[in-house]
């Protein structure tokens, strides 16, 4: 009896749902959630590219002081206490004004395949002359381009130290040296996450 009695009642409750509506009701109030919140999709890499926050850490820099003198002494204080010994530094003295010191590294070579990006280079180093920055970028089509040497870590960031991470409009550059996204950084989008 109990059972007819159940089966009764839930062949109702489907012939309401069905006369209201009521499961397509129930989808479109999803369907609108969604088309009310914020959009989450990224249009990587054609129109938007992400820069990470200031605490990322990615491709290392090597960097100068406000005089332009390198800061690396090249103590390797870097390639000891990394975990895979992937950093190579060849000191040598230079009297030219080119470091802050007269010992200044003839050779500083990080090979890429194998860091962890742990940053334990940056918190041994004594001058703060190895930084790790915000570059992520970093497939390549060549074993040579995985290693990056002093000359390269120089240059000068292409993303200021000083620019808050975010979702950035951009333009996908190709050509047959590399494939890469050029951020605006005059245009972030507002309110991404
Ligand atoms: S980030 Fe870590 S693994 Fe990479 S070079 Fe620095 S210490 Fe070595
Ligand atoms: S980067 Fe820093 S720790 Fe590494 S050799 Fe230069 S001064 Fe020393």
């Amino acid at each position: 009896m109990k059972e007819k009695k159940g089966s009764a009642l839930s062949c109702l409750t489907d012939i309401l749902n069905k006369a209201f509506f009521i499961d397509f009701a129930k989808g479109l109030k999803v369907t609108l959630g969604y088309n009310m919140s914020k959009i989450v999709t990224l249009n990587y890499p054609d129109r938007e590219k992400w820069i990470p926050y200031q605490r990322w850490r990615g491709l290392h820099t090597l960097n100068r002081d406000p005089d332009g003198r390198e800061l690396c002494v090249a103590c390797e204080l870097c390639s000891r206490a990394c975990p895979t010994d992937c950093i190579t530094v060849i000191p040598m003295e230079d009297d030219t004004g080119r470091g802050i010191a007269d010992r200044v590294a003839k050779v500083w070579e990080i090979d890429l395949v194998r860091c962890l990006f742990c940053g334990f280079c940056q918190d041994a180093c004594p001058t703060t002359a190895v930084r790790l920055g915000r570059e992520y970028e970093l497939a390549c089509k060549d074993w040579s381009s995985t290693k990056r040497d002093r000359q390269q870590l120089l240059e000068e960031p292409e993303i200021p130290e000083t620019l808050m991470g975010g979702v950035y409009k951009a333009s996908f550059v190709f050509n047959k040296k590399e494939v890469k996204v050029v951020p605006d950084l005059t245009k972030k989008r507002k309110n991404f996450w």
